[in-house]
């Protein structure tokens, strides 16, 4: 995976709800070290983009308390560093506490080891996987908590299903949830080259990208070639685009670049909204991760300062340009 955008909903529910308390605590921007040999850049991009997430940090901070896996809780680490972000003076502040959770919980599959580079995008929905663990432990099929942040702000509520336009016939519908929605850069670009008309959005382009590929015969063998549809049946506040790149071609990466809209309306993400609010539901990009030379940084929006950061692990800066004003209006509903 090379690259992941974060969408979140403009305004977000909870703005006036929380505004009182923090009208003071400004979120501050810290870099994350990553010393030679550590290789976390891919942990410390994926940690910028949660920070910065509004409704994310908010939440994760309301939570009144979680089934704890003392040394290797990957939830005590994130909180950790988010209070660091917010208490320290240093400019920049070590991760490796949630390096040292993450290798520890996934030992066994020898994922996100110490020393090894690994990948962002899969680090970030495997963090809002535990999350969601050290709130629900019991195993359930679908995720119903209240207090469960990965499931009530990020995850996709999904079922997709064969049905033939010529015989009507269909298949059973598979419901499925998804953290991240992942669409291959090869795909995107396909549909960019075979846009019909200019004003098929970004999220037309990720939907038939996504479906390229996925058609199969009827199930009734009237004998044709019938297409999958995909039906989103909640109303996520953050969604997160994963690009996967199949190969090495850095010649799309142009083209995939410039598709990418700021906004993201979801009625075009899927074939059929079925949530009022959701087929209502505008999103801002307000994050992106990108990866290039084997190495992770990080974009996000910063709220109150209403400015785009640059994240190089001990790295700020501060992005300097055209702000399209729809984000100065929803600076104005959250803190
Ligand atoms: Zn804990
Ligand atoms: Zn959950
Ligand atoms: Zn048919």
């Amino acid at each position: 995976m090379a690259l992941a955008s974060f969408f979140r909903k403009p305004g977000g529910k909870l703005g006036k709800s929380y505004l009182a308390g923090s009208m003071m605590s400004l979120a501050p921007t810290k870099g994350l070290l990553n010393e030679p040999g550590q290789n976390s850049c891919f942990l410390n991009s994926a940690v910028q983009v949660l920070w910065h997430l509004d409704i994310f940090r908010r939440s994760l901070r309301q939570l009144p308390g979680h089934f704890c896996q003392g040394e290797s809780c990957i939830f005590c680490a994130l909180k950790g560093i988010f209070s660091q972000f917010q208490q320290s003076r240093e400019r920049a502040l070590p991760s490796d506490n949630l390096r040292h959770a993450l290798a520890e919980t996934f030992k066994d599959e020898q994922r996100f080891q110490l020393g090894f580079m690994d990948d962002a995008a899969e680090c970030f929905e495997n963090i809002l996987d535990r999350i969601h663990r050290h709130i629900v432990p019991e195993e359930t099929d679908a995720c119903t908590s209240k207090n469960c942040i990965t499931h009530q702000k990020f995850a996709m509520t999904l079922y997709e299903q064969y049905v033939c336009r010529s015989c009507g016939a269909s298949s059973d519908p598979l419901p499925f949830t998804e953290l991240v929605h992942y669409v291959t850069t090869t795909a995107l670009h396909q549909q960019i080259r075979q846009r019909r008309h200019k004003d098929e959005t970004f999220g037309d382009l990720l939907q038939a990208a996504r479906t390229i590929g996925d058609q199969q015969n009827c199930p009734s063998n009237c004998g044709q070639r019938i297409k999958i549809r995909r039906v989103l049946m909640n109303s996520p506040e953050i969604v997160t685009i994963g690009f996967g790149w199949d190969s090495d071609q850095s010649d799309l990466t142009e083209d995939v670049i410039r598709s990418l809209g700021p906004h993201l309306s979801l009625s075009t993400l899927f074939y059929r909204v079925t949530d009022e609010h959701a087929k209502k539901g505008e999103l801002l990009l307000v994050g992106m991760i990108c990866y290039s030379s084997q190495h992770y940084c990080a974009f996000a929006f910063h709220t109150k300062s209403s400015k785009w950061v640059f994240f190089d692990d001990a790295t700020v800066k501060e992005v300097r340009g055209h702000i399209p004003s729809s984000y100065s209006q929803q600076y104005e509903s959250t803190c």
